[in-house]
C-alpha cells in the first residue's frame, strides 16, 4: 500500500503531454492564468492541494528546499531559504517541481482512499510516503546526477516544472517581435513569464530554437527556430 509510485520511465514529451493537460484543465474550469504573476500557486488551488512556509532543517543529506506530503495533499517550501522567499522565479520552478511529483510520482486516488480508510495517525505513514526536494529550481536540472531512480525522478518533476511554467503555446506568444539571440529579449520573456532566467534558457534549447555552447554566452537560433 504506496502512495509513491513504482519508478517508471518517461518520455520527455509524455512530461510536456501531463503539464499541457493541466494547462488544458484549466481553461476547461475557466481557471484565470496571471502568467505574470506566475501560475504556479494558481495550479495548487487547481488540484486542491495546499501550500505552507515552514523551517526545514537539514537532514544527513544537507539542505531541504521543498516537499510533498501527498496524504496531506501538501507542499512545504522552506521558509529558511531566503531566495525562495525572494526570487518568484525560483520559488514558482520549486512549486512547479512539486506539482510535477504529484502529477508523475504520486498514486492520486491512493492518497486520497488512504485519508478516508485509515483511522491511524497521518504521521505514522508520512515518514516514508514523501518527498524531499533539493534541487528544485535554477540550473539545477543540468547538475542532477542521474544515478538512482529517485535522482531520475528528480529530473523528471524538474522537467516538467518547465513544461507547466513554459509551455510552447506561451513561448511561441512571448517571442512574437522578439530576437530569441539577444539576452535582453530572453530576460523580458522571463520576466514575463515569471521564471528564472536558466530555466528559460534550458528550455529553449531543449525545445531547441536556442544553442548555446559550453562555456560561452553567445546564442545561436537552434534546429527547430522559427522565424
Ligand atoms: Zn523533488
Amino acid at each position: 500500500m504506496s502512495v509513491i509510485k513504482p519508478y517508471r520511465f518517461y518520455d520527455q514529451k509524455i512530461i510536456e503531454q501531463k503539464a499541457n493537460q493541466l494547462l488544458i484543465q484549466a481553461k476547461h474550469q475557466d481557471y484565470p492564468l496571471d502568467w505574470g504573476e506566475g501560475i504556479a500557486h494558481r495550479m495548487v488551488d487547481l488540484l486542491e492541494l495546499r501550500m505552507l512556509w515552514e523551517f526545514l532543517p537539514n537532514d544527513h543529506q544537507g539542505e531541504i528546499v521543498a516537499k510533498i506530503e501527498p496524504l496531506e495533499r501538501r507542499i512545504t517550501l522552506n521558509e529558511n531559504i531566503d531566495k525562495l522567499k525572494n526570487d518568484q522565479g525560483y520559488q514558482q520552478s520549486t512549486i512547479a517541481h512539486e506539482i510535477g511529483h504529484w502529477i508523475l510520482h504520486i498514486n492520486q486516488d491512493e492518497a486520497d482512499g488512504l485519508i478516508e480508510q485509515l483511522s491511524l495517525p497521518l504521521n505514522s505513514l508520512t515518514e516514508e510516503q514523501v518527498f524531499l526536494c533539493r534541487v528544485t529550481g535554477e540550473q539545477d536540472i543540468n547538475k542532477i546526477k542521474l544515478k538512482t531512480q529517485d535522482d531520475r525522478r528528480e529530473w523528471q518533476a524538474q522537467y516538467f516544472a518547465g513544461c507547466l511554467l513554459m509551455p510552447e503555446y506561451k513561448l511561441l506568444e512571448c517571442k512574437r517581435g522578439r530576437d530569441l539571440t539577444n539576452w535582453k529579449h530572453l530576460y523580458a520573456i522571463a520576466h514575463e513569464l515569471c521564471v528564472t532566467i536558466s530555466n528559460l534558457v534550458y528550455r529553449l534549447q531543449k525545445l531547441e530554437w536556442i544553442y548555446i555552447q559550453k562555456g560561452s554566452k553567445q546564442i545561436y537560433t537552434g534546429r527547430n527556430y522559427i522565424n
